[in-house]
C-alpha cells in the first residue's frame, strides 16, 4: 500500500517537473519554457515581422567563485542574478536560465542598439552589485553577446550569433558586451 502511494507521488513529481516553466533555483524561465517562448517570438517574426533581439549572458570565471567560496555561495549569486535580470526587464521581455551560469533574455520589438543598451545595463548592474560573503565583497562580472533577428536567416542562427559574440566578449577580456556586426 505504502509502496504504491510512494510510486504515485514519484510520478506526480516527475510530471510536475515536466510541466514546470520555472527554474527551481533562480525562478526565471527554465530552458523548456525558454524554448517555447522562442518559438512564439519567432512565429511573431515570420507572420508579422515583429523583430526581436537576443541577449546571451554568461558569468565570468564562475568556476573560481564556486571553487573558492563553495557551491552554496555560487547558488546565492545565481539567485541574485535572476532577481537583477527580472528587475531590469519589462513585462514583455523573457528571462530564462539557459544553462548553469548562462542566462538568455529575449527582447521583443527591440532593435540591436537597444538590445546592446539593455545588455550594458545588465553588465553594469552585476558589476556594481555588492555581493557580500563573510564581510567581504565578492566581485561578480558578466559577459554578453547580443544579436537581432532580422540580421539573420533564422532563429537558430540568431542565437548562435549571440553565442558567438559572447565568446568574443570573453576573448576580449570579459565584463563586456559584444553585438553582432549588423
Ligand atoms: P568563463 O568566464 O569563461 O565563463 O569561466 P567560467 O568559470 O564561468 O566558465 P565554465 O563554463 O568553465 O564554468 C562554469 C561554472 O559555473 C561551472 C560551475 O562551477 C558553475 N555552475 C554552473 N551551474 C551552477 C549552479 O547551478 N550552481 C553553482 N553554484 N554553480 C554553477
Ligand atoms: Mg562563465
Ligand atoms: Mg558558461
Amino acid at each position: 500500500k505504502l509502496h504504491s502511494r510512494i510510486k504515485k507521488l514519484e510520478n506526480a513529481l516527475v510530471n510536475a517537473r515536466l510541466e514546470s516553466k520555472e527554474d527551481f533555483l533562480t525562478h526565471v524561465s527554465n530552458k523548456r519554457a525558454l524554448s517555447e517562448e522562442l518559438k512564439r517570438v519567432e512565429e511573431g517574426y515570420v507572420r508579422y515581422k515583429i523583430d526581436y533581439s537576443i541577449c546571451f549572458i554568461d558569468l565570468d570565471h564562475f568556476k573560481t567563485v564556486n571553487d573558492t567560496l563553495g557551491h552554496e555561495v555560487g547558488d546565492v549569486i545565481l539567485k541574485t542574478i535572476g532577481k537583477i535580470l527580472q528587475k531590469l526587464t519589462r513585462q514583455v521581455d523573457i528571462v530564462g536560465r539557459y544553462g548553469g551560469e548562462e542566462f538568455l533574455v529575449i527582447l521583443p520589438s527591440t532593435p540591436l542598439a537597444q538590445g546592446v543598451a539593455f545588455a550594458q545595463k545588465v553588465r553594469q548592474s552585476i558589476e556594481k552589485f555588492k555581493f557580500i560573503y563573510k564581510n567581504e565583497r565578492i566581485l561578480v562580472t558578466a559577459s554578453c553577446g547580443v544579436s537581432e533577428r532580422k540580421n539573420h536567416q533564422n532563429q537558430d542562427e540568431t542565437i548562435q550569433a549571440a553565442d558567438k559574440m559572447l565568446y568574443e566578449a570573453k576573448s576580449a577580456g570579459r565584463n563586456q558586451v559584444k553585438p553582432t556586426a549588423g
